[in-house]
């Protein structure tokens, strides 16, 4: 089959894997033991990971903090910055992945309160919206640079930057943007998620961007690594592998046109042979090119994806795949629970460039012509 769901997750690379292998056996040290050449060395790689990760953002070394994932990121963002202060109010989106949803649920179980904005039409979220639901004790405003499902781009600079003036903290979820968008000179929020297996590094690491004088405290205790803000030993090997991922970033980012004239090859395509039966879920200019989403009318989504079995695509969030609940993004969209089902997901990266393009088309169009007929 051929792999159309790079939003889910991506492979290692080949550079990623070369520059990890020897730290699984050869340079094997805890980089916490600092009596012995073991440790210094590992201690030498992370430090150097860590470097380089931040002079892609431009931001101090001391600014990164390694965790398992986005997942942990959001939920150290959220929960570190909040559950020790006194209940006040939080602004975010309803289009948020469920790593952010979540501890945001759990948090208004704590008193918070949380407004959730929904988005235009076509999936945006706007500083307006923000500053017409601020309150006074407004102390967070959370929101997405770039969404799963969708792929629609918020204007997070200009949210951060109005945040920094009055004084509320900005976080966002930065997953889906880092390699799809190029944000290394943005102006950052206050408190940023990313992941390593979406930008051709490996499972199991990511990182949260943590500004100077953000009062984030610890989530899980233990020994003092990451300034005592996330205890346990640092996975050595995926910390060089999402540094080596991040430091290729602009390789991926030279591929944007080309991604963008095949996403509208797919959209010709479709609406060519399907006319009336598809609607698009992602119909915004301000999109990245990776992701296109579209729904069939009519149909059973569980027969919509065995009619393709060639293809390895995405009903809306992977992390949802078990449940067969609409997607909670496509019904933020106003799309009907029938329509949000039988959706699909194409999301493309560089790597999707070697593959036969037009049979791909074909095949897809071909497919959905006879499930319909
Ligand atoms: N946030 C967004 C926007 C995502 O797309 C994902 C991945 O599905 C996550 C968070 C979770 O990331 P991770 O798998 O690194 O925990």
């Amino acid at each position: 089959p051929v792999y159309l769901d790079y939003a889910a997750t991506t492979p290692v690379s080949p550079e990623v894997l070369e520059a990890m292998i020897p730290y699984f056996s050869q340079h094997f040290g805890n980089s916490g033991s600092n009596q012995h050449l073991f440790g210094w060395e590992a201690a030498d790689a992370v430090d150097e990971a860590r470097k380089t990760i931040a002079t892609y953002f431009s931001v101090k070394p001391a600014s990164i903090l390694f965790t398992s994932g986005a997942t942990e990121s959001n939920n150290l963002a959220l929960l570190g910055l909040l559950e020790h202060q006194t209940p006040g109010h939080i602004i975010s989106s309803s289009l948020e992945h469920k790593a952010v949803l979540e501890p945001l649920a759990y948090l208004a179980t704590k008193g918070w309160e949380i407004t959730y904005l929904a988005p235009n039409s076509t999936g945006e979220i706007s500083l307006d919206q923000i500053k017409a639901k601020k309150k006074p004790n407004t102390s967070l405003v959370s929101i997405m640079w770039v969404n799963n499902e969708i792929g629609t781009i918020n204007d997070i600079s200009s949210i951060a930057t109005w945040c920094t003036q009055q004084g509320i903290i900005c976080h966002s979820d930065a997953t889906q943007a880092l390699g799809k968008l190029d944000i290394s000179k943005a102006y950052l929020p206050d408190l940023m998620s990313f992941s390593g297996h979406k930008i051709f590094g490996p499972k199991g690491i990511g990182a949260l961007f943590v500004k100077a004088n953000t009062p984030l405290q610890a989530r899980q205790w233990g020994g003092a690594q990451e300034r005592s803000l996330r205890a346990g030993t640092l996975p050595v090997p995926l910390i060089v592998g999402l540094a080596k991922a991040v430091e290729c970033i602009p390789q991926l980012l030279n591929s944007l046109a080309l991604l963008q004239a095949k996403k509208l090859d797919f959209e010709k395509a479709l609406k060519a042979s399907l006319g009336e039966r598809i609607c698009f879920n992602s119909i915004s200019e301000n999109q990245i090119p990776h992701i296109l989403n579209f729904s069939i009318l009519g149909v059973d989504w569980e027969k919509l994806f065995r009619s393709m079995p060639m293809l390895a695509l995405s009903n809306g969030s992977a992390c949802n795949s078990k449940s067969t609940f609409p997607s909670h993004v496509l019904k933020a969209l106003g799309r009907d629970d029938e329509t949000a089902l039988a959706s699909v997901r194409i999301s493309m990266s560089h790597i999707y460039l070697q593959e036969d393009h037009d049979w791909v088309v074909n095949y897809l169009v071909k497919s959905l012509e006879k499930l319909i007929s």
